[in-house]
């Protein structure tokens, strides 16, 4: 039985041409087909390194039926190198599918790790980069983009978003109309000449976009929501109830009777016990 292929996942500059390893050179060289998101930026990389590979396109457009094509031919034994528009392929753009396929086939699958616009623009945002959260980019259906943005709203972590620039402004506004303003880096055609970092609060980088419209590519890298402020809110919620009702803020979220009692109290400071005593004492009253 012919042995199978490998598929390889190469990562491509995201600007400048000189981001790419020795180790994807060898492997554009040596594959037997190069798979691209855009064939025509492909070209350019590899004419660019005088590599001469017989390509094809693979996007979202085209991943089924390309996707199967691509199997057949690692299952025939041929080596695959996937590429994207630029950097790691997979974040993104296709590449997801490509990998599953391949795993369902019992295909090695392996990677040459490069640039991702993503990290480049967490690590140089400044920003807490322990921990974050990356949401590519956000969905353009009106409801399912609110209730993404709602299910950020509370996020603790640094969030790194994707976006064009003819969209930036319109995604900006909707984070500050649903996640309020907090501090945000707009990382701007990075690796690029004109790399560069606007740092600010999600209102002046409105203001800043108003007056001059964005150019170029960005990553939106913005401030998760600050534990103080969860908590502030929590005693919003609470605060001016009594007992009853501030327990039935829990109840209502689900919480049994013990673990509500418990928050409660740690909310007020006081203890379990004078919670129980409170709320008999309502009871009582009627
Ligand atoms: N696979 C790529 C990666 O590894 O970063 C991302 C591809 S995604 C289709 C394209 C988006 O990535 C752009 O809209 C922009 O948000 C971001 N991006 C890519 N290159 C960039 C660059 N040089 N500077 C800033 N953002 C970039």
């Amino acid at each position: 039985m012919e042995q199978k292929g490998t598929l390889y996942l190469v990562a491509t500059p995201i600007g400048n041409l000189e981001d790419i390893t020795l180790r994807a050179l060898r492997v554009l060289n040596e594959v037997d087909l190069i798979a691209a998101e855009d064939t025509r930026q492909t070209v350019k990389l590899l004419n660019h390194y005088n590599i001469k590979k017989p390509l094809v396109s693979y996007h979202e457009h085209n991943k089924v039926s390309k996707g199967n094509y691509l199997i057949e031919q690692l299952l025939s034994g041929k080596n695959i190198a996937l590429v994207s528009d630029a950097g790691t392929p997979g974040i993104s753009d296709p590449g997801e599918d490509l990998v599953k396929l391949a795993i369902e086939n019992n295909i090695a699958v392996t990677m040459v790790p490069g640039p991702v616009a993503a990290i480049m623009g967490l690590v140089l945002s400044g920003l807490p980069a322990g921990r974050f959260v990356f949401e590519g980019f956000l969905p353009m259906n009106k409801r399912a983009r609110k209730e993404r943005l709602e299910y950020l709203k509370n996020e603790v972590r640094t969030i790194i978003l994707y976006e064009a620039p003819h969209k930036l402004l319109y995604t900006l506004n909707d984070l500050y109309d649903i996640l309020g303003n907090r501090k945000v880096v707009l990382a701007r055609e990075l690796t690029k000449i004109y790399e560069e970092f606007l740092r600010c609060d999600l209102s002046e980088a409105i203001k800043h976009f108003e007056e001059q419209s964005p150019k170029g590519e960005y990553v939106v890298i913005l401030e998760g929501i600050n534990v103080n402020t969860i908590k502030e809110e929590t005693v919003k919620q609470w605060e001016g109830k009594d007992i009853k009702e501030h327990m039935e803020i829990y109840l209502l979220q689900g919480m049994d009777k013990k673990e509500a009692m418990k928050k409660v109290a740690e909310d007020r400071g006081i203890s379990r016990r004078e919670v129980y005593n409170e709320l008999l004492k309502i009871k009582n009253k009627g």
